[in-house]
């Protein structure tokens, strides 16, 4: 049976170090902000932005809540962003997706200051990524490099394949695992023979958008499998992408839905708060 590898336990661990490190920095006169910005009332955005506050308030990071109404418009948004990228007080700055359609996702995200953008969405700071300088690491993948390191998975040099390639989990999720030096494949819906290549992983991400897309025959025995995949199953029960019962006997090491990745996520967007705020004595 495989090891389950526990996000609950281990983003609750990461908090337990930031709230730590957050203490530190208040006695230097530093305390981390972050706005968060909601358009709308999306009941599963407002539960992510609640989550996302409690966090905050767990570490020791200053939030503040600033909501559109639904009708919004772009310029609206817009006005809002340039406002906060110039307010001193606030050092990370999150737009809460996905926004309502009159809203263009892209040119918003590129409104946020790269200096501010804690969720390492903007291109600037993907460019960064590429190439391996410092920046906000997108906060899904990272978390799952955590999951890994502090599971006693290691990476360099073994077989890694992704399974999907969006902006922000598949495609910053295979930068992240070239840096640690895994030899990565990423895969998507146009892949050839997606069992044979998966089943060379051995360390397999699944972030297909599919619930109970993998099955054992995509998994190499031993394997360490990650399931990013957050769905509501006909029992309105919260799944992932992994058929957890039938992977589970094969692989080696396996992050369950809910509790593995969902948390980790917010852990590191609390990690990158602090970031901000560090970066902004370092640039006095
Ligand atoms: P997405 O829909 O943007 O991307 C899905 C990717 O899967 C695409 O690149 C597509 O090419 C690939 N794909 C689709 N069908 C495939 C198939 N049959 N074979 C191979 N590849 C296929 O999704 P996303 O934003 O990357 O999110 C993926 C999942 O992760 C979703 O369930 C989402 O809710 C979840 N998610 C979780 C977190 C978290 O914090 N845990 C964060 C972000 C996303």
């Amino acid at each position: 049976m495989a090891q389950l590898i526990d996000g609950k336990r281990i983003s609750q661990e990461i908090k337990d170090e930031l709230r730590e490190e957050a203490g530190k920095l208040r006695e230097r006169g530093l305390e981390a902000c972050l706005a968060v910005v909601q358009v709308g009332e999306d009941p599963a955005s407002s539960i992510y932005v609640r989550n996302k506050r409690r966090a905050c308030e767990y570490v020791g990071i200053r939030s503040l809540l600033y909501t559109l109404e639904e009708a919004a418009s772009q310029e609206d948004l817009l006005r809002l962003i340039r406002q906060l990228n110039n307010d001193p007080e606030v050092h990370g700055i999150l737009v809460q997706l996905p926004l309502p359609p009159q809203i263009d996702e892209k040119a918003v995200l590129e409104a946020i200051s790269p200096a501010k953008d804690v969720d390492g969405f903007h291109p600037v700071n993907v460019g960064k990524l590429c190439i391996g300088e410092k920046t906000y690491l997108p906060c899904t993948p990272a978390g799952i490099i955590e999951l890994l390191k502090r599971s006693g998975v290691s990476i360099a040099g073994k077989e890694c394949v992704v399974i999907g390639r969006s902006n922000i989990v598949g495609k910053p999720m295979a930068m992240l695992l070239l840096r640690e030096n895994g030899t990565v494949t990423i895969t998507h819906s146009k892949t050839e023979n997606l069992k044979a290549v998966a089943r060379r992983a051995d360390i397999l991400v699944v972030a297909v958008g599919k619930p109970g897309f993998l099955t054992r025959e995509y998994v190499k025995e031993g394997a360490a499998v990650i399931d990013v995949g957050i769905h509501r199953d006909a029992h309105n029960k919260v799944c992932g992408d992994v058929d957890f019962a039938d992977v589970s006997p094969v692989a080696g090491a396996i992050t369950p839905v809910p509790g593995g990745v969902g948390p980790m996520t917010i852990s590191m967007l609390m990690r990158n708060c602090l970031e901000a705020v560090k970066a902004t004595v370092v640039s006095k």
